[in-house]
């Protein structure tokens, strides 16, 4: 069985060598290694800062031409010849979408909501006509390097994102908050027949309402109780988005088998599910993964690996995630699950019960079709999680 761990570039200050003797310790075949990411300040239990300050940026050098108008901040460069001198595979970790610097910079390449608010500088819109060429440029710049995989995180819409919030809003209310409505995805979801202009209209009357003291939607966000609360145009509007995505992932994997690479596309519903406390709600990662704009059907089609965000402590829920993603983008593709070794996947337990609980979330991940298991992250979990790879993969 395949593996690897994700390592942030800042991780690398512990040393090089030491992290890869701790990696091949593990048993694991490989790191997957931040090449690009966003911005983040986040406690490293061990490394060589307890409080790590991340930047946007790239790791790996910007041939020209690949770049037009959106350039990412370039950061020192990673170690590759270092890094591969270990004997393992080294896999690019690619955040494409999320990178408050060049929204910051470009706000007018951010999403938009049914207010007309580009309030989420992080989140640039898949449907903008420069962000998708700047996914293209970031795709060939890392597969460039001759990465044994460009595992793509971000390469779709983004959840609903804000610091503070007096206002009960519920998880339909949201998600309609969060709907980019920018010039760009209006066009597309009317080039394809939906009626955008009412679809937002209606999001706004219904966020508005709720702002303004209307009861928030209770319930998780399906397709039957979004169609009840919003109307089908909404729905419509919500589903068109996967056709903005579906087309980009397209470029971006033609882009990185062109440079000798091949794509890992990493759905991120599973984190917006279970990412805080490892009890994901009732419904499936991949039967969820439309409200970020994502067919897993249609990608099927088109990428051959695909990551499985399984953050959740129950190894049964881990199995039915895995299975469920097969189900979707079919049997012949590659499944890799991704497992946090620590909290809180694994919580409030003794040693030897979080080891075996480590080990029957692997051993459920392989019996429902995973052909790869990577563990969640070297940097954020304190050593003595990072142990119980060894175990569990034993
Ligand atoms: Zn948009």
């Amino acid at each position: 069985m395949d593996t690897s761990v994700y390592v942030f570039a800042e991780d690398l200050a512990e040393g090089v060598d030491q992290v890869l003797d701790r990696i091949i310790g593990y048993g694991a075949a490989g790191v997957t290694i931040a090449a690009a990411h966003q911005r983040a300040r986040d406690v490293t239990p061990h490394g060589a800062t307890r409080l790590t300050v991340r930047h946007d940026g790239v790791r790996v050098p910007l041939p020209d031409g690949l770049f037009e108008r959106l350039v990412p901040p370039v950061l020192p460069e990673l170690p590759l010849a270092e890094l591969r001198r270990g004997g393992l595979a080294v896999h690019g970790w690619t955040t494409f979408l999320r990178n408050a610097s060049i929204g910051e910079r470009h706000p007018e390449v951010t999403v938009r909501n049914c207010f007309g608010d580009r309030g989420a500088p992080a989140d640039l819109c898949p449907a903008h006509p420069d962000v998708r060429g700047y996914a293209v440029g970031l795709a060939r710049a890392v597969a460039r390097q001759g990465f044994d995989s460009v595992v793509a995180e971000a390469l779709h819409f983004s959840t609903f994102s804000y610091e503070r919030c007096a206002v009960p809003l519920g998880p339909m209310d949201a998600f309609l908050f969060g709907l980019c409505f920018c010039h760009h995805c209006l066009r597309r979801a009317a080039d394809l027949g939906v009626n955008a202009e009412v679809a937002r209209e209606e999001c706004g009357r219904i966020v508005g309402g709720v702002l303004a003291g209307d009861s928030p939607a209770q319930g998780e966000v399906t397709r039957a109780a979004l169609t009840a609360y919003a109307g089908p145009e909404v729905v419509a509007y919500a589903r068109a988005r996967s056709e903005t995505v579906t087309t980009l992932v397209a470029d971006v994997a033609a882009a990185v088998t062109e440079e000798g690479s091949e794509l890992t596309f990493t759905d991120g519903t599973g984190a917006a599910k279970g990412y805080a406390d490892g009890l994901p709600p009732a419904g499936l990662a991949a039967h969820d993964a439309w409200q970020f704009g994502v067919d897993l059907v249609a990608l099927g089609d088109i990428v051959q690996s695909f990551a499985v965000l399984a953050y959740a402590r129950d190894a049964t829920r881990v199995a039915d995630d895995v299975a469920a993603y097969q189900r979707s983008v079919g049997k012949d593709r590659e499944l890799r699950a991704v497992l946090r070794p620590g909290t809180p996947d694994i919580a409030a337990l003794g040693e030897t019960d979080a080891t075996d609980r480590l080990a029957a979330k692997v051993r459920a991940a392989k019996a429902a079709g995973a052909q790869a298991v990577d563990f969640y992250a070297y940097g954020l979990a304190p050593l003595n999680a990072l142990a119980r790879i060894k175990s569990a993969l034993g």
